[in-house]
């Protein structure tokens, strides 16, 4: 009689479970995507009406080329790179054309990849005459045994690849060149000069479950002795693993580094996704109770949460700046400690939207 009593109870309890978890199966396939360019001291009375617009239809433009991509059913590393390049172009933005410049006049850029299906990265850092260092990032993860190739290295492998090139001239811009001369004229420091940080980014989900993050920037003006920032550094600026996480960094290199931000946030998502798997206690024996337990999906709050608490941890340290996360689930979130962030998101659902200030 117990036995049977704890059989029911068995039940009751298996049953109640199972019914409490989505049903997963049944569900559309989903994709997101975010994307930023860059975060910092960005603030509205600083910016003409024509600025304002200017920001907004080129994120707009690179969010449509990444959404395509994840619509048609193409895959995460597809629309990462896609998003990527038009923010490469644009010299709105401090990634291929239109990246600050270092101490001595010139263009270094650093760019990484990563698939969240494989783990797979590519990364490259000081190149200077590619016009797509995030499509040279891919080629290392490619066609290379390597994860980062640099310098001189990293050109020659571009050249083998037959990757695009342009002139010093197609990458450099009358504000760079300025930023460069007031920095050196004022004793400044880059954060000073560089009061927004305009790397560029993108992460995805696609429809097949797949994730993929990217990172692409010309650094920190006036850089010197081959400094190279988070954005090229795997687990810092970029990461991708389908178990938790795609996240692509923008702020102050240094810290991103030195927290290990990207990678960290992953490692804290997948941590409370082990917990969404039911734990059972008690005894196995058949007819006997055993107790379940799992605990729910993660929020959108949720993954805000871990994020912000990565993003406190740089600023705990003395940096700034922000990350753009999606999760397995199709959430699509930014965190960052700058008065604004220039981004993008969009997602299955129909959510489709870009901002620029922290108060939006
Ligand atoms: N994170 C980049 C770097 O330190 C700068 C940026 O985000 O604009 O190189």
């Amino acid at each position: 009689m117990r036995n049977s009593f704890a059989l029911v109870a068995y039940a009751v309890a298996a049953f109640s479970f199972l019914a409490a978890v989505p049903a997963k199966a049944q569900e559309e396939p989903r994709w997101s995507i975010a994307i930023h360019g860059g975060a910092g001291t960005i603030a509205r009375d600083d910016m003409t009406p024509e600025q304002d617009a200017a920001y907004r239809a080129a994120l707009q433009n690179a969010l449509e080329a990444g959404t395509k991509v994840l619509r048609e059913g193409g895959s995460a590393m597809d629309a990462v790179q896609a998003a990527i390049e038009p923010m490469e172009d644009d010299p709105l933005f401090n990634a291929g054309r239109g990246a600050v410049l270092t101490w001595d006049g010139d263009i270094e850029l650093d760019a990484s990849i990563m698939d969240g299906r494989t783990r797979d990265a590519g990364a490259v850092a000081g190149v200077t005459g590619v016009r797509h260092p995030i499509r040279l990032a891919r080629k290392v993860m490619v066609d290379s045994p390597h994860v980062m190739l640099a310098g001189e290295g990293a050109e020659a492998f571009a050249t083998e690849q037959g990757l695009e090139r342009m002139s010093p001239e197609w990458f450099e811009t009358e504000r760079r060149r300025e930023s460069l001369k007031r920095m050196k004229a004022e004793q400044l420091s880059a954060i000073d000069v560089d009061v927004k940080f305009g790397t560029v980014g993108a992460v995805a989900l696609d429809q097949d479950g797949n994730m993929a993050a990217g990172t692409s920037t010309g650094g920190m003006t006036g850089k010197r002795w081959g400094r190279i920032g988070d954005a090229p550094i795997i687990g810092a600026g970029t990461y991708a693993d389908n178990r938790s996480c795609a996240v692509s960094a923008t702020g102050w290199g240094e810290f991103f580094i030195r927290v290990g931000v990207a990678h960290e946030i992953c490692s804290e998502i997948r941590q409370a996704r082990l917990m969404e798997q039911a734990t059972c206690d008690g005894p196995t024996e058949p007819g006997t109770f055993r107790e379940c337990w799992a605990r729910p999906p993660l929020s959108n709050d949720d993954i805000e949460l871990i994020a912000t608490g990565v993003i406190d941890e740089v600023a705990n340290l003395g940096g700034d700046g922000g990350v753009i996360v999606v999760t397995p689930d199709g959430h699509a979130i930014f965190s960052f400690n700058t008065s604004g962030m220039y981004r993008g998101r969009a997602t299955s659902e129909g959510f489709n939207e870009v901002a620029i200030y922290a108060d939006e």
